[in-house]
C-alpha cells in the first residue's frame, strides 16, 4: 500500500540523519528487563523506541487442555497479540489474520534454539503482547521471548535477537520505526542467534538489489549481535538501557 508522505516529513536529511536524529546504523534507544511477571515461569519487557513487547513463558509443562503431544520433543506455542490500546487507532481485540501469521514467524524464529528434544511430551507456551506499537514489534517480540524462556530456564542453544532494517529514501537504515516503515520502500525483519552463526527470520516487504540486500543483512547482523550482548547484560544484572548509537 502507497500511502502519501505528510508534507514536510524529511525521512533522511542531506546531512545523512535520520526523522529523529538518528544515523543510518542507529537502533533507537534499547530497554530489556526480566522477571517481570511474577505468576510466569519466565518473563520480560523489550523496548526499541516506542515499541514496547512483553514475553511470559510458561513451561515446560503438561498442557492445560486437550492437545496432540509430540512423543520426541516439546510443541513450542507462541500467540502475538497486539493490545487494543497499541496503535494510533483502536485495534481490535480479536486475533486478526496478522497476528495469526507474526505468531507462526515469530514461532519459528525461536524453534531453532530451543532444546525442546529435552522435554518430550510438553508444551512451551510463550505469550507476546505488544503494548505499544511503533515499528519493529515482530523482532522485539523475537528478543523478548529469547529473555524470557532464559529465563524460565528452558535449556537453548543460544540467545536469539531480532531487529528490522530498511530502505527510505534510497538509504539503508536500521530498526526502522513505523514512520519509516510507512513511508520507506524496503522493510526486513531479521532475527539470528549470532553465538551460533543462525538467521531464524528473514522477511522482505519492498524491492532491494542483490547489493542492498547483502549490505542490509550485515547490518541488521551487527545490530543483532550487540542486541544479543545486551540480553547477556539483562541475564546478568536484570535490567539494561541502552543508547542507540553506541
Ligand atoms: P512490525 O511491527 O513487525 O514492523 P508490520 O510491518 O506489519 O510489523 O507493522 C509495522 C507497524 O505498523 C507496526 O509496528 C505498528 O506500529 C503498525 N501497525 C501494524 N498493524 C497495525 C494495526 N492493526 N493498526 C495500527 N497500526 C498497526
Amino acid at each position: 500500500m502507497v500511502v502519501k508522505r505528510p508534507e514536510g516529513l524529511v525521512l533522511v536529511s542531506p546531512e545523512g540523519l535520520r526523522h529523529d536524529g538518528r544515523r543510518p546504523e542507529d537502533l533507537r534507544p534499547v530497554k530489556m528487563e526480566v522477571g517481570v511477571f511474577k505468576n510466569a515461569d519466565g518473563s520480560a519487557l523489550v523496548e526499541y523506541g516506542k515499541t514496547r513487547v512483553v514475553a511470559a513463558v510458561y513451561g515446560p509443562r503438561e498442557p492445560l487442555q486437550r492437545f496432540p503431544l509430540l512423543p520426541d520433543k516439546a510443541t513450542l506455542r507462541v500467540r502475538y497479540h497486539m493490545a487494543p490500546f497499541s496503535t494510533e487507532e483502536r485495534k481490535s481485540p480479536a486475533p486478526s489474520r496478522r497476528e495469526v501469521e507474526l505468531s507462526k514467524v515469530i514461532r519459528e524464529a525461536l524453534e531453532p534454539i530451543v532444546l525442546s528434544e529435552e522435554y518430550p511430551r510438553t508444551v512451551i507456551d510463550i505469550f507476546l503482547e505488544v503494548l505499544q506499537a511503533d515499528g519493529g514489534t515482530r523482532t522485539a517480540a523475537v528478543t523478548a521471548a529469547s529473555l524470557a524462556l532464559a529465563d524460565a530456564g528452558v535449556p537453548i542453544r543460544a540467545l536469539v535477537g531480532g531487529v528490522a532494517v530498511g530502505k527510505v529514501d534510497g538509504v539503508l537504515v536500521v530498526d526502522i520505526d513505523e514512520t519509516e516503515d510507512m513511508y520507506g520502500e524496503a522493510d526486513m525483519p531479521v532475527a539470528a542467534a549470532p553465538d551460533i552463526g543462525l538467521i531464524t527470520l528473514l522477511q522482505l516487504n519492498g524491492v532491494l538489489s542483490r547489493e542492498e540486500f547483502n549490505r542490509a543483512l550485515d547490518m541488521a547482523l551487527t545490530a543483532i549481535t550487540r542486541i544479543v550482548e545486551l540480553e547477556k547484560r539483562t541475564l546478568r544484572s536484570g535490567y539494561v538501557e541502552a543508547g542507540g548509537e553506541e
